[in-house]
């Protein structure tokens, strides 16, 4: 037996340091689902065979997702996570390269380098946005542009302008809309019009489902039949499915969290404008080296490196653990001299 040369090169994945009550390190909800809404999908999944495959191509999931926007469910795909999309996305189409826009999300690089696709990097500007000019130059031979809107890990919203110039040249674009609901802003719309344009989103995030594992495509029906023909076929089990046709019947429920996720958001901005950037997501990018200390206290945040070396991206808690954090955060600068 030997193992591949390539995988030696990937990172063995790091779990989390445990025993710390306070996780704002993964972007997920700090809300789980009420009681009654869990009550709802176990309902749903007394009536399933558990001993029968899934839908080969998840066509319930894909349609109570069409309804909730009013499209065909030929627009949509769905995967075991935003994930499992991405590492088809990277392939799936024609081109030497992708392209990605760093300081960015990881897993576009991870399943290109997975699949040994080059990537060609375009870096985002100084303001945190991308150079529309600069990958459009670049995406001539691009088998997808992967550009996050909100961005992770830095929050901002990308400007629309940008990304139309990319789209203007026929090029693949992925737009990561992993975050859209707290920027209450998308562009999935023009899907309509670019059918080289691809919007993912997932229920990781608004949704509090990030332990079910579920994400989805709005595309072109081409792209959808495209992914068809070659995605894990039953990637999309039973449980995710009942679970993604129960949160979509409460969506006031996700909304009322989105609110209150968006004003603790900005209470903890607020508190720290000074080193904190402005963001349309459930995350804040802080100019803070405070991880080691933060994890000291419990709270357990995501360290940054690179570009945003001496940054950490802190997930908006719960009131009571983003109180925590900004207690830690207070004496972290006052230990540091900056308070
Ligand atoms: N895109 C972005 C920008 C993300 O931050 C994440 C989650 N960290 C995902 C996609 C994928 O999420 P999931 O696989 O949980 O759907």
């Amino acid at each position: 037996m030997k193992i591949r040369e390539l995988v030696k090169s990937f990172e063995p994945y790091r779990v989390t340091e445990g025993g710390h009550p306070i996780r704002l390190d993964k972007n997920e909800s700090p809300y789980d689902l009420p009681g009654w809404v869990k009550e709802e999908i176990f309902e749903e999944l007394r009536e399933l065979s558990f001993n029968r495959y899934p839908h080969i191509t998840s066509m319930p999931m894909r349609k109570a997702i069409a309804r909730f926007y009013g499209i065909s469910p030929e627009n949509v795909a769905v995967g075991n996570g935003g994930d499992e999309l991405i590492s088809y996305l990277v392939w799936l189409f024609e081109g030497d390269y992708i392209v990605t826009t760093p300081p960015s999300f990881g897993m576009y690089g991870f399943y290109a380098k997975l699949n040994e696709i080059p990537v060609v990097e375009v870096p985002l500007k100084e303001d945190f946005t991308i150079d529309g000019d600069a990958i459009a130059e670049k995406s001539k031979n691009a088998r997808a542009v992967f550009i996050a809107s909100p961005n992770n890990p830095t929050g901002n919203l990308q400007p629309e302008e940008e990304i139309i110039k990319v789209l203007d040249t026929g090029a693949v674009v992925v737009l990561d809309e992993a975050y859209a609901e707290f920027a209450g802003k998308s562009l999935w719309r023009l899907i309509e019009e670019y059918p080289n344009l691809i919007v993912l989103r997932t229920f990781s995030k608004a949704f509090s489902l990030a332990g079910v594992r579920t994400g989805y495509i709005l595309a072109n029906e081409e792209v959808v039949d495209a992914l068809y023909r070659v995605k894990s076929p039953f990637s999309v089990g039973i449980m995710t499915m009942a679970a993604v046709k129960v949160v979509l019947r409460h969506y006031d429920l996700v909304e009322r969290r989105v609110a209150k996720i968006i004003e603790e958001r900005e209470r903890i901005r607020k508190a720290f404008r000074e080193f904190t950037y402005p963001s349309d997501a459930n995350f804040l990018l802080m100019r803070l080296n405070a991880y080691e200390f933060l994890l000291e206290k419990g709270i357990v945040v995501r360290k940054l490196s690179g570009r945003l070396n001496g940054h950490i991206r802190v997930t908006v808690g719960r009131k009571w653990e983003n109180r925590k954090l900004i207690e830690a955060l207070r004496e972290y600068l006052e230990v540091e001299g900056c308070g």
